[in-house]
Formats: C-alpha cells, sequence, structure tokens
C-alpha cells in the first residue's frame, strides 16, 4: 500500500528540544558557568553541619550578622553567598521541611549572577528563588520577587516568608487588591479558607499594609503589573510621603517567559478621562469671541502667538465676575483663556482647517491635504472645535505609560527561572541580555514524550480524543487535556460530558479556584480539561496534593499523569510547558500531542494538500498517522510564528525605547524637584532667565516679597505642574506622530526614524514649553494661585491613580491595554517592497509566509 512511504515515525519537538538541551548543557559555555559552581555547592555543604546545632535565636543572630555586615559594605553580597545559602537551607529544613536539594542551589547561585535558569516544573523553583533573593536582600536595598499571578504572589510570600522569617527579614505583597506584610502571628481566618495545603496557604500570615510598607520589605513579592503600575503611579504623585517604591535594584521573575515574552505585547498604560469639562471651552469661545484684537490681545502673525493686554485680562475677569484670574482659578483659566483667543486670532476656518460632519480637521499647511484622525495637543483642538460650534472632544488622556521591557530593564541586576525558556534564548539575550542556562533535574527523568498523532480532520481528531480518554480514565490514570483555547475547552467538555467522563474544566481567570483544581489533577481518576496556561506555577502532585505515600505510589503504578495535547501551540515553549506538567521530579508519566490537518497552524503552513493526500490513500478519517514531513512542517510553522511574534514585540520596544529615554529624564527631573533638590530648582530658574533676561528682575522683587523659602517653594511647585501637564500633552502627541508616520510609511521613509526624528523634535519643543510657561506664568504668580493650583493638579493626580487602580479590579487583573493584540476581524496594514495592502488579521499568516511584513501602528 502506497501510504506507507509516509509512514516514519520520528522522534518530535520535544525530543530534539531535549536533545539540544543536553547538547548545550554539555557545551563548553554551560559547562563553564556549571563547573565554576562545583567548588562553591561544596562549601556550602560543608557548613551544614555548622548550623545544623545552632538553636533557632543563635540562627536567627548568625543572619541578622551577616546582614550588617553586606548592608554596611564590610563584604560584598558575592563574599556572603555560602554563608546565606547555608542559612536559608537550614532555615528551610527547619520551618519547611524541605532541604534544598544540590541543584537547586545551583539554580540560586545563577540567579545570583544575574541568569535565567531553566529548572523544569515541579523542581521547586519557588524555593530556589529564596537562596539568591535573601543574598542580595542583605543589602538592605530591597529585592522584588515578581510572579505571574496575585495568588502567586500571595501563597509564595506566605509560604516562603517563614524561611526568611526565621533569619530576621520582613516580606511584603503588592497585590492589585493590597498589600500586605508577612507576620507568623497573624492569623486572620476567613471562615471559607481552610488550609489544605502549600497551594493554598493564603491570608494566614497576611498583615495588611500600606504600599510603601510592602516595599520597605527586604523582599517584596508581587506581580509584573503591579510593580509596574507602581514606578507609573509614583512619576505621578505630588506628594513625596506617598512615593512607593525605592528603587530598582534586584528582580527575580519566576515564569519569566510568561511575563518578559507573553505579555511583552502589553504596555501599561495610565489613563483617565480629562478632567477638563466641554463647557470651559465654549465659555471661553464666547469671551474670546467678544474680546478684540489690538485692544485686548496682540497678534503676533510671525511668532504665531497672540498675547493679552491687562485691558484683555480685566474684560475677561468681568465676564467671569472674577477679581483676579490668576489667584481665583489658577493656571489652568489662563491656559484656556490663551488658547481661546489663539483659536480666534490665529486659526481659519478652511485654511488651517475644515469643519467636516461635526469634526474640526486639520489642513496640512504645506500640502493643504486634510488629515482626518490628527489632533492638535494642548487643548487647542478642543478650543476650535468650541469656536466652531461643534462637538468639543473628550478625550481620555493618557498619564503615564511603559512596557514590561522598559520598566524591567531598569532593574541594575535581573534574573529568572521557568520551565521553559531554551526555546526564546535569543530573545532573552537580544531584549533583556539574559542569558539562559538549563539546570540539569534533580531526577533522571522518566517522562515518556510520545510522537504526535495526526488526523486528517477536527472531527476525527476529536473523536480519537474522546476514545483515547476514555480508555484511559477506564484504569484511573489521571489525565490533564491542553487546549489552545477557551472555545475548543468548552467543546471538548461538552463532548466529554456526552461520552459520560466526569471532568474538571479550568478555563476561567480566577487564580485561587485555579490553583486548587489544577493541584488536584494528580489524583486518581481526575481528568482535567485546561487551556494551555491555566495554572502555570501550582505543582500537579501524583495522587493530589495531600497524597499519603501509598496514594502517590498508586498513581505511580497507574503510569504517573497523561497530558493529552489537543492542538500544538504557536510557540514551542507552550507546547513544553503543557508537556512539563507531567513527570515531575523523576515521576513516571505520558504525553502525547493530537494534530488535525485542519488546525490553524497545518491549514496554514500547506496542510490542505498532505489532508487530500491523505484521503487519496484512503485513510479513514479517525485513523491516525506519524510522519516526518508533518512533523517538520509544524515545527517549520512554529519556529516561524515565534520569530514573527518577536519581530512585532521589537518593533514595540523599538517605539518605546524612543520614548523611554525622554521618559527617565523627565521623572528624573519630576523626582528631584518633588524631593525640593535646590541644585535642580536653581538649574531651572537659570535656564529660564537665561532664556528671558527680562525675568532676573521680576524673580529677585518676588524673593523679596515672599521670602526665599517660600519662593523657592512655590517655583518648583509651578515647575512641577507645568512638567506634569507638558508631560501628559507630550505623551498625546507622541501617540499621534506614531500613528501619522505609520500612514507615511508607503514612502521610501523608514517609519521608526520618522518617528525618532520628530519625537525628538516634538520633546525639545517641549522642554522649551516648560520654561517659556513657567516664564510666563512668573510675572504674575502669588502664593495663593500656585496653592489652587496645586489643589486641581492634585485632583487630576488622583483621578488618574484612582482610574488605574479602579480599573485593574474591575478587568479582572488584566492590564490596560493600549497596543492589544487585534482580534481575528481586525485589519492591519501589511508592506512587501513598496506595495502595501489592508488585510484582516485572521489572514495574516498567509501573507506573512509570501514575505509581507506588518507596518507598525
Ligand atoms: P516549580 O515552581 O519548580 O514548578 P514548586 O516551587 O511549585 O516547583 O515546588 C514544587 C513542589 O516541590 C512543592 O510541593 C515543594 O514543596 C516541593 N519541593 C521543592 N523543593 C523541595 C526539596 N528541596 N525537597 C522536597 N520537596 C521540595
Ligand atoms: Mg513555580
Amino acid at each position: 500500500m502506497g501510504f506507507y512511504v509516509f509512514v516514519i515515525i520520528v522522534q518530535n519537538r520535544y525530543t530534539s528540544v531535549t536533545m539540544s538541551f543536553l547538547d548545550r548543557f554539555f557545551g563548553p559555555s554551560y559547562q563553564k558557568e556549571l563547573t565554576s559552581l562545583a567548588p562553591i555547592i561544596a562549601r556550602i555543604n560543608a557548613q551544614e553541619a555548622q548550623y545544623e546545632i545552632m538553636t533557632a535565636a543563635d540562627l536567627k543572630a548568625a543572619s541578622l550578622d551577616l546582614f550588617a555586615k553586606v548592608k554596611s559594605g564590610e563584604i560584598t553580597p558575592d563574599d556572603a553567598l555560602i554563608d546565606a545559602f547555608a542559612l536559608i537551607r537550614e532555615s528551610s529544613k527547619r520551618t519547611l521541611g524541605l532541604r534544598p536539594y544540590d541543584v537547586q542551589l545551583i539554580g540560586g547561585a545563577l540567579l545570583h549572577r544575574g541568569k535565567i535558569t531553566e529548572m523544569r516544573t515541579g523542581e521547586g523553583k519557588t524555593l530556589v528563588g529564596t537562596l539568591p533573593a535573601y543574598l542580595n536582600a542583605l543589602t538592605g536595598k530591597g529585592v522584588h520577587v515578581v510572579t505571574v499571578n496575585d495568588y502567586l504572589a500571595r501563597r509564595d510570600a506566605a509560604w516562603m516568608g517563614q524561611v526568611y522569617n526565621a533569619l530576621g527579614l520582613t516580606v511584603g505583597v503588592i497585590n492589585s487588591g493590597g498589600s500586605y506584610l508577612y507576620d507568623s502571628t497573624h492569623i486572620d481566618k476567613d471562615a471559607e479558607r481552610d488550609d489544605v495545603g502549600s497551594y493554598k496557604i493564603v491570608y494566614e500570615f497576611l498583615r495588611p499594609c500600606t504600599r510603601k510598607e510592602a516595599y520597605d520589605a527586604d523582599i517584596t513579592y508581587g506581580t509584573n503589573s503591579e510593580f509596574g503600575f507602581d514606578y507609573l503611579r509614583d512619576n505621578i504623585e505630588f506628594d513625596p510621603s506617598r512615593i512607593r517604591q525605592r528603587g530598582h535594584v534586584f528582580a527575580i521573575v519566576d515564569e519569566i517567559d510568561s511575563i518578559l515574552i507573553d505579555e511583552a505585547r502589553t504596555p501599561l498604560i495610565i489613563s483617565a478621562p480629562a478632567q477638563d469639562s466641554e463647557d470651559l471651552y465654549s465659555v471661553f469661545a464666547n469671551i474670546a469671541r467678544s474680546l478684540k484684537p489690538g485692544e485686548h490681545y496682540v497678534v503676533d502673525e510671525k511668532l504665531r502667538s497672540a498675547s493679552l493686554t491687562n485691558t484683555g485680562i480685566e474684560a475677561t475677569e468681568k465676564m467671569l465676575g472674577i477679581e483676579n484670574i490668576y489667584s481665583d482659578k489658577g493656571v489652568k483659566y489662563v491656559h484656556h483663556l490663551e488658547t481661546a483667543v489663539k483659536a480666534w486670532a490665529l486659526y481659519t476656518k478652511d485654511k488651517e482647517y475644515v469643519v467636516r460632519d461635526d469634526e474640526v480637521v486639520i489642513v496640512d499647511e504645506f500640502t493643504g491635504r486634510m488629515q482626518p484622525g490628527r489632533r492638535w495637543s494642548d487643548g487647542l483642538h478642543q478650543a476650535i472645535e468650541a469656536k466652531e460650534g461643534v462637538s468639543v472632544q473628550r478625550e481620555s488622556r493618557t498619564y503615564a505609560s511603559i512596557t514590561y521591557q522598559n520598566y524591567f530593564r531598569m532593574y541594575s541586576k535581573l534574573a529568572g527561572m521557568t520551565g521553559t525558556a531554551l526555546t526564546s534564548e535569543e530573545e532573552f539575550y537580544t531584549v533583556y541580555k539574559l542569558e539562559v542556562i538549563p539546570v540539569p533535574t534533580n531526577k533522571k527523568v522518566q517522562r515518556i514524550d510520545h510522537n504526535d498523532l495526526i488526523f486528517q480532520n477536527e472531527k476525527g481528531k476529536f473523536a480519537a480524543i474522546i476514545n483515547r480518554v476514555k480508555e484511559i480514565h477506564t484504569t484511573g490514570q489521571p489525565i490533564l487535556i491542553g487546549t489552545a483555547s477557551i472555545e475548543s475547552n468548552e467543546r471538548l467538555s461538552a463532548a466529554l460530558s456526552k461520552a459520560g467522563v466526569p471532568h474538571q474544566v479550568l478555563n476561567a481567570k480566577n487564580h485561587e479556584r485555579e490553583g486548587e483544581i489544577i493541584a488536584d489533577a494528580g489524583k486518581v481518576k481526575a481528568v482535567t480539561l485546561a487551556t494551555n496556561m491555566a495554572g502555570r506555577g501550582v505543582d500537579i502532585k501524583l495522587g493530589g496534593p495531600q497524597a499519603t505515600a501509598e496514594e502517590a505510589e498508586a498513581v505511580r503504578n497507574l503510569g504517573g499523569l497523561f497530558v493529552l495535547g489537543t492542538e500544538r501551540h504557536e510557540a514551542r515553549r507552550i507546547d513544553n510547558q503543557l508537556r512539563g506538567r507531567s513527570g515531575r521530579q523523576g515521576d513516571k508519566g505520558a504525553t502525547q500531542f493530537y494534530v488535525s490537518m485542519e488546525d490553524p497552524l497545518m491549514r496554514i503552513f500547506g496542510g490542505d494538500r498532505v489532508k487530500s493526500l491523505m484521503g487519496t490513500f484512503g485513510i479513514p478519517e479517525d485513523q491516525p498517522i506519524e510522519m516526518k514531513l508533518i512533523s517538520r512542517q509544524l515545527e517549520a510553522a512554529q519556529t516561524r510564528i515565534e520569530g514573527f511574534h518577536f519581530d512585532s514585540r521589537k518593533q514595540i520596544l523599538a517605539y518605546d525605547d524612543v520614548l523611554n529615554l525622554q521618559r527617565a529624564a523627565i521623572y528624573q527631573r519630576r523626582e528631584r524637584l518633588l524631593k525640593r533638590d535646590r541644585a535642580e530648582e536653581q538649574a531651572l530658574e537659570t535656564e529660564v532667565t537665561e532664556t528671558f533676561p527680562d525675568l532676573v528682575e521680576v524673580i529677585a522683587n518676588k524673593r523679596i516679597k515672599f521670602g526665599d523659602e517660600v519662593f523657592a517653594q512655590i517655583f518648583s511647585q509651578l515647575a512641577l505642574q507645568m512638567i506634569d501637564n507638558l508631560w501628559v500633552d507630550h505623551l498625546e502627541l507622541m501617540g499621534h506622530i506614531r500613528s501619522s508616520v505609520n500612514l507615511r510609511a508607503y514612502g521610501q521613509r523608514d517609519p521608526l526614524n520618522e518617528y525618532r526624528r520628530e519625537g525628538t523634535r516634538a520633546y525639545t519643543e517641549m522642554l522649551e514649553a516648560i520654561i517659556r510657561r513657567i516664564a510666563e506664568v512668573l510675572p504674575t504668580i502669588e502664593p495663593a494661585a500656585v496653592a489652587k493650583e496645586e489643589e486641581l493638579h492634585q485632583q487630576q493626580a488622583q483621578a488618574a491613580l484612582a482610574s488605574s487602580e479602579g480599573k485593574l479590579t474591575q478587568s479582572n487583573n488584566q492590564p490596560i491595554i493600549a497596543d492589544k493584540v487585534p482580534g481575528r476581524n481586525e485589519s492591519v496594514t501589511i508592506a512587501k517592497g513598496q506595495e502595501t495592502k489592508v488585510v484582516k488579521y485572521k489572514k495574516l499568516e498567509q501573507f506573512i509566509k509570501e514575505g509581507w511584513q506588518i507596518v507598525p501602528k
């Protein structure tokens, strides 16, 4: 029969990953690193006897002694490594009853060196993290341990808190709903929550505290999004006593691939609806309409500026029914007034702009073309809308934003651990300069990874899966079924119910429940249906989380956990993650993927041809084949898609890098002003007087009038307000530039270069505007006006902070997404050479295959 030609059974993908893993492991680069650790491990082991005989009090005293030495700089963390690791090992033995294995010490030492350690699921990475966390916390500068969700942050802190606590160190937790400190005496037992094992030690020892207290702890556990958001929140804070974080010294990222790769496509953004009420624009539009050029304001056509005269200000105050616009209403009103006047004096309908469908559309001054979608910043567009009587668009304003990449790159030292990093080695290295080092397992791996079974169509695959599950289930062997989407998860669940197979479904985003369900997946007869990523970070023990030795043994005799993948994921990493659920700590276990020629991955990469071939040979649809050709094709498809996603993340990063330099500079300046840094205040004042020499006298007079201290205070407050307001405007402008360079990408110019060029220009203009705006306000500055403005400013910042917190809890801890991954029906622009076209996202892969590239938004 012809079809035998195809039946060439091959080692599947995972085996070959394991092979290259071993190759590399014994290859020179990893080997060198690991060999260098051997004597260190021996010395840690040699210390064991000494610490073993100490009383609890002596052990703590030894730890505090080490703490004092490292903190004072007498010895470095490197010098302290042997003792610190030996202390942690002893403390872990006493508190958790776990003696860290040598491979765990190796993992810990690699993390201390700022590497990514690839350690399989169940190797005890949570405990591994305590070694470098403790060691580096001895500097007193704070260590951040980053986890994928709130539940894991609490679990790990409460679990590992005992180890640190016995050594006299404090532990904090950052959650989206609150902050906690580990406190061995705090028992806040919630009636609904009973403790049932390591996966559920949750609130017992966690005492609520302030954010700042949690960051002031020696070691702080928290999620990636909360660490990132707190950084942004700190930088819109106006009261220095409320600053939460105290620096970014060392971060250990658990499940690092999930955080730095899978989530790296969604930047963190704090935004809130613009505070300005639309009425203000129409109030000022009416005032500006009644003011007379020459008398109330002077226009300078060349500079494109309009400045109000004293008569103009008085007339305005009269219309508003107030005494003094500066002291009564603050800078914001003045700015509104100026913008409204500008809208009247300098912008003419059908010249600078046109009015279309209730919208003000900008006309490009050089080409005369309309530019729909673009908006003038700084409230000018709204002022013109009010002037023309069209709807004033309320905008959601971005107060702060950053990508995960740039957040995590701020740490002086970064390290991470995961079961699956090697397939993304290149990305970790190019983006984060992080090297991946695989650490050998504690026990020999016994898991069997079967070859993929390939079916002609979805229907046949489904039927075969159900049969297989039924078959295994009757033996009692636990099965974990992984699905690529919630949709197929639900479909399979319905089919299993119909077939009479009881099972647990896991696709929700309730991490706490998720932890429990997944922990139970190793029990006899358990059938658990999960999306591939669900329950990451929770260990599946054979027999269940609290199984006796006999119960565990019984499941081991059944063959351990059987992992059945219902589809290959786009990234090999995610498939490996699923397989890694089985065979922990040398347990028995097996894995197998079921693939159909109708799976998205296969469809895109030439599955049809093979499918019709299989039909031609008369292979029944529920008959699988194992075929080298197809396996290779799958791998190629995965590698290609991985590369494509990597590219798109690189793009996002390349754009954010432009903003990142600006953000760092502005935040630094802001921080100094907030902390009343004299040198910074002086530098700013000098900049103002150098640009506007007339102000030297003005400032001198103000100094006499208010006194040096009061003047310095209102000056720095004023500067801070200007920086904040203009920075928010700038962020908006950068967003506009980003979309506009994209439009120009059709030409020869590189959009990124354009963005860089225009972004830098906009930044320089913003810096000038800060000085100019300060100079404008200085002559009329009064402490009362600044205080008034400060109040408004605080309200705004509070609104942004509140909305960042509100949104987080509302949307289930998902970060607020700006550059979200497009939906299947959303359009994207693609280009190949000079040609561009707009296609639906679901059609994208086909084009990518043909060499098209996405034009970044
Ligand atoms: P990982 O994160 O690597 O998948 P976990 O940190 O969740 O693994 O730990 C898995 C299980 O291994 C936990 O139940 C833990 O108690 C156990 N464990 C970790 N280290 C040790 C050790 N040194 N000795 C015995 N058990 C350990
Ligand atoms: Mg883990």
